[in-house]
């Protein structure tokens, strides 16, 4: 096989995106996320940025044209302005699209040079407009901070996507008022179901999870939608509001399969690649890193580790209604690798 043919798993999925976990700390502590006292990773298990750009150099080598930096939060990372300019030496050279998930808490900081990067688009994560309700869910974050951030975003060009967890009991009632703050703003906004990663008791998750197909459904009693035959490849699945033109995605891991047309791979900090969010399953990719300057050894770890690449996730609330049962449940928190 030609060295840099592109990666294509067993089930005939070709893989040409990629999420690297550069840190997983965080300056928040989202209650669906992390626990109140997370025990960290020690510093010097982490990858350097350098590693982390041999990594990430190699997937685009072998045919990776998208690649999203998460975390944790991403920019709490110590230079990973660094990093960035780093990778956007490969757009437009094999690499499409040079992206970012983030809390938004340091956006005000780095939004212009995010944007000189060619960095187009960011994904900002904010599940309540209401500070009290912010304040309670982040644990530590303060949404005027986060608010600035999106501003500034906006004003560096970006475009941004907010991205909301459902969550029972808690923003169910904001639906509306989200939806009208990102039509004025000009944000896309998409919906996710809280997934049951990291341990923090069944109860909890249960209390947590709020079905998206309800959600939905009020929308449609006030809005006529209209299913967009948009695909990228994950959960997300997009309609279009006829009412007012936005665009509004829905990601249900839970209750929709999506993995038939997955297309990516998550890479942590300490350069463990999961080839599914859902499974434990990894392969070690530091030691084939460190093992050889030369991107021979690396290459087949990364080939050797796709053909590993499950057919799907074992993510199961259905259960729940006769019980209160979560399977498929990970011990991984979403932080390890990356959302
Ligand atoms: N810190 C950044 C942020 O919050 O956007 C990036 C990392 S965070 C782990 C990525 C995304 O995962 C966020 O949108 C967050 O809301 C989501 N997330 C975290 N834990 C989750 C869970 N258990 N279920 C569903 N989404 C979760
Ligand atoms: Fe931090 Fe993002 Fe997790 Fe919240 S969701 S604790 S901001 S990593």
């Amino acid at each position: 096989m030609d060295a840099l043919a592109p990666l294509v798993d067993p089930f005939h999925r070709p893989i040409s995106y990629l999420r690297v976990s550069v840190t997983d700390r965080c300056d928040f502590r989202c209650t669906y996320c992390m626990a109140e006292h997370m025990q960290f990773l020690p510093k010097r298990d982490l990858l350097t940025l350098e590693e982390l750009d041999r990594l990430c150099s190699a997937f685009v080598g072998l045919g990776v044209r998208k690649l999203r930096v998460t975390g944790g939060e991403p920019l709490v990372r110590r230079n990973i302005m660094e990093f960035f300019r780093a990778m956007s030496r490969h757009l437009g050279q094999g690499l499409d699209e040079l992206t970012l998930t983030t809390n938004g808490s340091q956006l005000a900081r780095f939004a212009q040079e995010l944007a000189d990067c060619g960095v187009k688009r960011v994904n900002v994560s904010l599940d309540t407009l209401d500070p009290d309700r912010f304040a309670q869910i982040t644990r530590w974050g303060r949404l005027p901070q986060v608010l600035e951030g999106i501003a500034a975003a906006k004003a560096a060009g970006l475009r941004v996507k907010i991205n909301t967890v459902a969550l029972k009991g808690f923003n169910e009632d904001e639906l509306f008022s989200l939806l009208d703050w990102c039509a004025g703003e000009g944000h896309d906004l998409t919906f996710i179901e809280v997934m049951p990663m990291g341990d923090m008791g069944e109860e909890q998750r249960l209390d947590q999870y709020s079905a998206l197909s309800d959600l939905r459904g009020r929308l449609q009693e006030r809005f006529t939608l209209t299913p967009l035959a948009e695909r990228t490849g994950g959960p997300a699945r997009y309609v279009r509001v006829n009412d007012t033109g936005q665009k509004i995605g829905f990601i249900t891991p839970l209750t929709h399969n999506f993995c038939e047309s997955c297309n990516r791979v998550r890479l942590t900090c300490t350069g463990e690649l999961f080839m599914c969010l859902g499974q434990e399953d990894r392969a070690d990719l530091r030691a084939p890193l460190r093992a050889s300057d030369d991107d021979g050894i690396l290459r087949d770890a990364i080939r050797e580790a796709i053909t590993r690449k499950p057919k799907g996730h074992d993510f199961d609330y259905s259960r729940r209604a006769d019980g209160g049962h979560v399977s498929g449940q990970m011990p991984r928190f979403m932080s390890h690798t990356g959302g």
